[in-house]
């Protein structure tokens, strides 16, 4: 049978491109590529991208604060929303062309359209077409997901923060999670107020005990109102925003609110059930190790797949799936010591496990320092660094690195080259230091603090 492409990817994402790029431009495959909204996905238009942007534009206030603090005369004015967002649009733009620009360079064909499946081979296509293929990839990502009481309420999610029109003077954030921690700490610190809600005791359920803590105490003092085990009771919009009831008694009116209560995969209405491809809990496609679904023509990667939701992982996926298929080297994504960073402020990294996972597993040391860096305590405010590593006690391994710090997210990506090289602690400890920055303490730690 002959086929109109080798390869048709649904989803201009992260995952989606990469394997199209690399099928078509290094493996000469004849490859298709639909996208229903904008080339890039999640992680360039409304995701990582413009939220590490406006992260760099809300830490300003601080940064100012901080120069008057070393004897400059400056005044920090109010954030301009309206003149940041026109600079953001314009970037946007200017990413979205070079994403269908590589396309293009690698002779990828591209559908501005949406693709459902019609069966193993035959994909349908919004603008009248019908095509088939050798193989198809399902990357359409994920979506924020919202439970009923917000949605019947109209509250936001972090797809509409990227599009407001003005700044709110109030907003709620519902959620202890990624997203709801990082739109928090920026909105922050674009002055607006800012309210979170938490279910739980603790917010960044999953990650080390010791940096949640941290990072919440933080929070609070640079003005999050932060209240954990709070949930929303009752929504109503009244003039001038909603008027929130919740479970710690409070009443109160927000101009906004913003639900970041997880992510779904994106396969409603896809096809995909109908094609013979298994869906898993929340609508997740359910690959094996190749990225392979029981449908042998159809594989599928990144957030669809819920594995671990990041870019990166995704970038890796579809680079695996394309050398596996096309490029006759068989490569499974490897989902081990996968570092990341929480762009909360202060920032977090992070990489392998965390103390309360490895005690359980067995016998650790735990070496941690905190401390005061230079540069803010100069400037008299009261920030602390944490830095944490995990070592097994029998191997010396070290497990795992939790860094909350300015500057995190670059220091944890060179800890994860050494960890994932299997150093141990005395590896780190004959490391001589670099001096003066905040990274030798990583190297400077003697004793552990507690064995478990
Ligand atoms: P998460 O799954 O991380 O967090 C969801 C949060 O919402 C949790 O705190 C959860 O509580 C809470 N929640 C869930 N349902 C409800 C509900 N019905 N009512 C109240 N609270 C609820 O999702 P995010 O949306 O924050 O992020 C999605 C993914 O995106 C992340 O897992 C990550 O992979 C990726 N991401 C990565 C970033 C990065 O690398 N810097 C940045 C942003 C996103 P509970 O803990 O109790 O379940």
């Amino acid at each position: 049978m002959t086929f109109d492409y080798d390869l048709f990817v649904i989803g201009g994402g992260s995952g989606g491109v990469r394997a199209a790029r690399i099928a078509a431009g290094e493996y000469g495959a004849r490859v298709g590529l639909a996208e229903e909204y904008r080339m890039g996905g999640t992680c360039v238009i409304r995701g990582c991208v413009p939220k590490k942007l406006m992260v760099f534009a809300s830490s300003y206030r601080g940064a100012v604060e901080d120069a008057r603090a070393y004897g400059w005369e400056v005044t920090a004015g109010n954030f301009d929303w309206t003149a940041f967002r026109a600079k953001l649009d314009t970037e946007l733009d200017r990413l979205e062309a070079a994403y269908r620009a590589g396309l293009n360079g690698a002779k990828v064909t591209i559908h501005d359209c949406r693709a459902t499946l019609e069966d193993a081979h035959t994909v349908r296509l919004t603008d009248g077409g019908r095509v088939t293929a050798k193989h198809v990839l399902i990357a359409t990502g994920g979506r924020p997901f919202l439970p009923p009481i917000a949605a019947e309420a109209g509250a936001m999610t972090s797809n509409d923060i990227f599009l407001m029109e003005r700044l709110p003077r109030s907003v709620l954030i519902v959620g202890g999670g990624f997203i709801a921690c990082e739109f928090a700490c920026i909105l922050n610190g674009m002055g607006v107020a800012v309210t979170q809600f938490y279910r739980g005791e603790q917010i960044l359920r999953g990650f080390d005990g010791e940096a949640r803590g941290h990072i919440a105490e933080h929070m609070r003092e640079a003005g999050v109102n932060l209240h954990l085990g709070t949930e929303v009771i009752e929504m109503t919009r009244v003039e001038g925003g909603t008027r929130v009831k919740s479970t710690d008694g409070r009443e109160a009116v927000y101009e906004a609110v913003v639900y970041a209560t997880g992510r779904v995969p994106n396969t409603e209405g896809l096809g995909l059930e109908a094609a013979g491809v298994t869906l898993g809990r929340g609508g997740k496609v359910i690959v094996d190790d190749w990225s392979q679904t029981v449908v042998p023509s159809i594989y599928a990667v990144g957030d669809v797949t819920d594995r671990i939701n990041l870019t990166p992982v995704a970038i890796r996926e579809g680079h695996a799936f394309a050398d596996t298929v096309f490029g006759a080297r068989p490569t499974r994504p490897d989902h081990a010591l996968v570092p990341s960073a929480v762009f909360t402020q202060p920032e977090f990294g992070t990489v392998g496990m965390t103390e309360e996972a490895a005690r359980d597993e067995r016998p650790i040391e735990v070496y941690a320092t905190a401390f005061r860096p230079m540069q803010s305590a100069f400037a008299g405010r009261p920030d602390r660094v944490m830095m944490k590593l995990i070592v097994c006690a029998e191997t010396r391994k070290v497990l795992g690195c939790h860094i909350v710090a300015p500057g995190a997210g670059e220091m944890i990506q060179l800890a994860a080259i050494a960890i994932r090289m299997g150093a141990t602690k005395e590896d780190f400890d004959r490391t001589v230091a670099v001096h003066p920055v905040m990274a030798e303490e990583l190297v400077t730690m003697r004793k552990p603090v507690r064995k478990a």
